[in-house]
């Protein structure tokens, strides 16, 4: 019997944590994609593809063509246009689909937070007194702070701010995760932050500054995420290999 085909769509730590499971097991052939926005993407378990599809017309074809199974969206809880192309491509050549996606972050006590929907959202709760601002939310929406001129920024990416923002305030720090709680209690306090902008991606490799946020009273501007709920999702990759297994099983096969 041939290897069930899986495509994840990657680009998370659960991405790269499901494909290193699937591929101890003998049954799939699993190939892990990759938008190509990181300059030095990490080393991968599995074969890996990069860059987009051509929208959900690109990703249904590549489906096809390439005689997938099974699609994973384990993309990251903001990358709302893959997710959405994921959904309508699985539905037209009705391969089955389900999304690995970790639990966002709740609200605990002592916690600040104001909760908004968009990152320019978050620019209008920053109020307009000036402020000290840790700008936690990745480089590509950074660009939404220049209407905001008046604030001091501190931003923390991945890869370089591109081209850099038009304010008189901008500080620009390159680091990858996971961060500490004390660390990140650290960067808080040498830096007089007086407001965090973050996005609730949920998981423990970014949850450091809003542990320290909590100690320390400072408040938090909450990017709250906007994913197509329709469907399936599980929060671990436990789960998802489970899913895995029932796409897999006779029962399924025989379309019981
Ligand atoms: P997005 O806005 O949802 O996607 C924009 C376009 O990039 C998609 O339409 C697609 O192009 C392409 N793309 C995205 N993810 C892809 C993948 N895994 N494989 C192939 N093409 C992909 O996503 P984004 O916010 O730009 O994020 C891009 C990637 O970075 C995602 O894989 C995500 O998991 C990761 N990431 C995002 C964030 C964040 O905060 N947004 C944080 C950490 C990691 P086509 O339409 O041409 O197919």
């Amino acid at each position: 019997m041939g290897k069930h085909r899986i495509l994840i769509l990657g680009g998370t730590t659960e991405a790269r944590q499901l494909a290193t499971a699937l591929a101890e097991r003998n049954d799939c052939d699993s190939l892990l994609s990759l938008a190509g926005r990181t300059a030095e993407p990490m080393a991968q378990p599995v074969p890996t593809r990069s860059g987009g599809f051509g929208g959900s017309d690109g990703l249904a074809k590549f489906l096809k063509a390439e005689n997938f199974d099974l699609l994973i969206d384990s993309t990251h809880p903001f990358a709302a246009r893959i997710s959405h192309n994921a959904a309508i491509a699985a539905g037209r050549t009705r391969i089955p689909l389900f999304a690995l996606r970790r639990a966002a972050w709740k609200p605990e006590p002592g916690d600040r937070w104001t909760r908004v929907r968009s990152v320019p959202d978050a620019v209008e709760a920053l109020g307009a007194a000036p402020k000290r601002v840790f700008l936690a939310i990745g480089r590509q929406e950074a660009f939404h702070f220049e209407t905001a001129p008046q604030h001091q920024y501190l931003i923390r990416s991945v890869d370089p701010v591109m081209p850099q923002l038009g304010v008189p305030h901008a500080r620009y720090m390159l680091a990858t995760g996971p961060f500490e709680e004390a660390a990140e209690r650290e960067l808080l306090i040498d830096n007089r932050i007086e407001v965090i902008v973050a996005k609730n991606s949920g998981g423990t490799a970014t949850y450091g500054k809003i542990t320290a946020a909590r100690t320390l009273g400072i408040a938090v501007v909450m990017v709250e995420r906007q994913q197509p709920d329709d469907v399936r999702t599980v929060e671990t990759v436990n789960d998802a290999l489970g899913l895995v297994d029932h796409h897999f099983s006779p029962e399924m096969k025989r379309g019981v």
